[in-house]
């Protein structure tokens, strides 16, 4: 017989770093019977969520999208953009930039990994000494992840923009913003950002499935240039479309969707999102700073000024097991928090606060991570709650 799951009652708190929570109004957006793709009225919410998409990323570049998760449009940004052999700097700072180097190499790119430590993120000066040494630029192309989902830290990109200029080098400038896109202050233009990697399922609140790459000026002449072999996700073969974007079958439902969750954010205001994001996730960093007491669990993120606004990864004390708490947390609570990656397996547990989320949602996840810490038997200072409750309630 077939293994029946108890029944948990009330509502799974889903508190992962990505997929996030889905809007009720953007699920019953996406309740859409099989329309034509090429008829007036769908191009008519497809226009309208790229348009909106663009006003999010602050761009009037161009955006490709694909029925992908965000490893696709990795693949696609790699493979449209660069030459078999071409140089990119990607700094290793968690298991989502190692993956991404990882795929460069596949797809045969010389990659310049430096190590940093995965609980900084990289010198911004080591990149600066970088570029300037690169007297012939050799190097294509400096790829950062703005967030790294895996460890919680988040990079400031001007910085990294000014680095760049300083060393008066052409490198591209590409961004995975995957899990930062909807959640943090993100300006495409203004950055001088020449190409971003985003997906629908972390701050844009939509299923998985859909990813993009948004391509300024200077990155279009790049790909007029790059050899890479490609055919499902040739840009080239996307403009010719009408949508501009898509090789086969556009699916549908994700634009019903993407349309009204871009209508959800701008009615909220984009900067006040990430003023949210912000606030919930002092509320969590005001809850960890407690649990660190007595020895205890602390943030894995060591640069205070780095934190993440949609993401915090806890580390575990030595010798105690992430797992444990996470098992605890969804099993007797129906909280899922997010798990360590790769080699931060069982090591933290991540707590995301990305997406459609308030301050009762946060509370409840904070509260069911203290009492499983307790369950668990992990070291840590209680009172964590109530520290987020004090800052919700005065800031
Ligand atoms: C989630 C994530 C990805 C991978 O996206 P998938 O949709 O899971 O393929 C890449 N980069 C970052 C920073 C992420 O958070």
């Amino acid at each position: 017989m077939k293994h029946m799951t108890k029944r948990k009652p009330g509502r799974l708190f889903f508190a992962n770093p990505g997929p996030t929570n889905i809007p009720d109004s953007v699920l019953r957006a996406m309740n859409q019977a099989t329309v034509d793709f090429m008829a007036d009225d769908f191009l008519d919410v497809y226009d309208a969520a790229i348009a909106g998409l663009k006003r999010l990323l602050f761009t009037a570049g161009e955006v490709f999208i694909y029925t992908a998760s965000g490893h696709g449009a990795w693949e696609a940004t790699l493979q449209n953009l660069f030459c078999s052999g071409d140089r990119i700097l990607m700094p290793d700072c968690g298991y989502f930039s190692r993956t991404w180097g990882a795929m460069a190499k596949n797809l045969d790119l010389a990659v310049e990994m430096p190590e940093t430590d995965w609980r900084r993120g990289p010198d911004i000066a080591a990149i600066a000494d970088r570029l300037a040494a690169d007297k012939s630029h050799a190097i294509k192309a400096v790829c950062i992840v703005h967030n790294e989902t895996s460890t919680g830290v988040s990079l400031p990109l001007p910085e990294i923009r000014a680095a760049i200029d300083a060393a008066n080098h052409p490198a591209l400038f590409l961004v995975d913003s995957i899990s930062s896109f909807g959640s943090l202050e993100f300006r495409m233009a203004d950055w001088g950002i020449d190409a971003v990697v985003g997906g629908s399922q972390k701050g844009l609140m939509l299923p998985a499935g859909l990813a993009f790459t948004a391509v300024g000026e200077k990155a279009l002449q790049a790909h007029g240039r790059a050899t890479l072999p490609r055919f499902y996700f040739d840009w080239t073969k996307m403009r010719a479309r009408r949508h501009r974007s898509f090789t086969g079958t556009v699916p549908i439902a994700p634009f019903y969707g993407m349309r009204e969750a871009v209508r959800l954010i701008e009615a909220e205001g984009i900067e006040q999102v990430w003023r949210r994001h912000h606030r919930l996730a002092e509320a969590t960093r005001r809850a960890v700073s407690v649990w660190s007491g007595n020895e205890g669990v602390a943030f894995f993120c060591a640069d205070p000024k780095r934190r993440s606004d949609s993401v915090t990864a806890v580390k575990m004390p030595d010798g105690h097991d992430a797992e444990a708490v996470r098992a605890i947390a969804y099993d007797r609570f129906n909280v899922s928090l997010g798990s360590g990656l790769d080699p931060l397996g069982g090591k933290v547990f991540r707590i995301g606060h990305m997406g459609d989320l308030n301050e009762p949602m946060l509370l409840g996840t904070l509260g069911v991570v203290e009492m499983s810490l307790r369950l668990a038997d992990i070291p840590h200072a209680s009172g964590g709650v109530d520290s987020a409750i004090d800052y919700l309630a005065t800031a």
